[in-house]
């Protein structure tokens, strides 16, 4: 699939790494060497429909997150220049994958816990469903990503 995630083995010697993750059955693991993306909320069509509610991710700069079992893991492109990855086994979400990005988000549900970061900005809540509110004190933006409060630990 051209340039998915590296599928390598994890470097030996790098030490313990930053996080991991997988899907629910796990045919799907990872790791994040470095550090992650705090949380963004993602309230767009196409993730309200991929996880069936909408899509909490973090984040891996490139180089930086190593796919250690990727026996379930599927492709799929809702859109031009982006694709999302998840296990063809359980269904779980994992990663989206913008091209021109120099960084992979992954599902923040899908991390091992305790992920010590935080939810810092709700997106795209102007395609947000119904039936619900957003009222947790978190700044908004209608459309994309404002890149103030991107911190990454
Ligand atoms: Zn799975
Ligand atoms: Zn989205």
């Amino acid at each position: 699939m051209g340039d998915a995630v590296p599928h390598a083995a994890a470097p030996q010697g790098m030490g313990k790494p930053r996080a991991a993750g997988g899907c629910l059955c796990g045919a799907v693991r990872y790791e994040v060497c470095g550090t992650l993306r705090q949380v963004v909320a993602c309230h767009c069509s196409q993730c309200r429909r991929m996880t069936g509610h909408f899509l909490a991710a973090t984040a891996a700069r490139d180089g930086e997150l190593t796919v250690t079992r990727d026996a379930g893991l599927k492709w799929f492109s809702a859109s031009p220049g982006a694709r999302r990855g998840f296990c063809g086994e359980c269904g779980s979400t994992l990663f989206w994958r913008g091209s021109g990005r120099d960084y992979t988000a992954i599902a923040a549900g899908s991390l091992d816990g305790p992920t010590g970061l935080k939810l810092v900005q709700h997106i795209y809540t102007a395609d947000k469903a119904d039936y619900y509110d957003i009222a947790d004190g978190v700044p908004q933006s209608g459309r994309g990503l404002v890149g103030v409060c991107l911190q990454w630990s």
